[in-house]
C-alpha cells in the first residue's frame, strides 16, 4: 500500500490517493498532531524522557507548505512555520486516516 497521489482539498485538509483506490481526507490538524518526530512525540536519551511538545503554536502549523517523497516508504511534511523533521511512513499515514474503514482496523 503506497501513495500515488496527494494535494491539499481544501486549505485545511489533505487528499491522499492509495494504490488500493482508498482515498484519505485528512485534516492537516490531525496530520501535525501526528508528526511522529522526537520533538514532538518526545524521546528518551540516556534514559532521560524528553516531553514531547504538547501542541504548535507557532503561526502557520498547521498549514502544509510541501512535501517530499523519502525513498519509497515515507513523505516528509514541511509546515508553514518551518518544521520539517517529520518522516510519515505509508503506514503511519493510513494509521491516522479518519475514515470509518481505517479507524476500524
Ligand atoms: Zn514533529
Ligand atoms: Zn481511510
Amino acid at each position: 500500500m503506497i501513495v500515488i497521489h496527494l494535494s491539499l482539498a481544501d486549505s485545511e485538509t489533505v487528499l491522499i490517493k492509495w494504490d488500493d483506490g482508498h482515498e484519505s481526507r485528512i485534516p492537516l490538524r490531525t496530520l501535525r498532531d501526528a508528526c511522529p518526530c522526537a520533538g514532538c512525540k518526545g524521546e528518551t536519551v540516556l534514559l532521560h524522557s524528553y516531553a514531547p511538545v504538547d501542541h504548535p503554536t507557532a503561526p502557520g502549523a498547521y498549514t502544509l507548505s510541501g512535501a517530499h517523497p523519502v525513498g519509497s516508504y515515507a513523505l516528509q511534511l514541511r509546515w508553514g512555520d518551518g518544521h520539517e523533521t517529520g518522516i510519515y511512513t505509508w503506514d503511519h499515514l493510513r494509521s491516522v486516516c479518519p475514515c470509518a474503514d481505517c479507524q476500524r482496523r
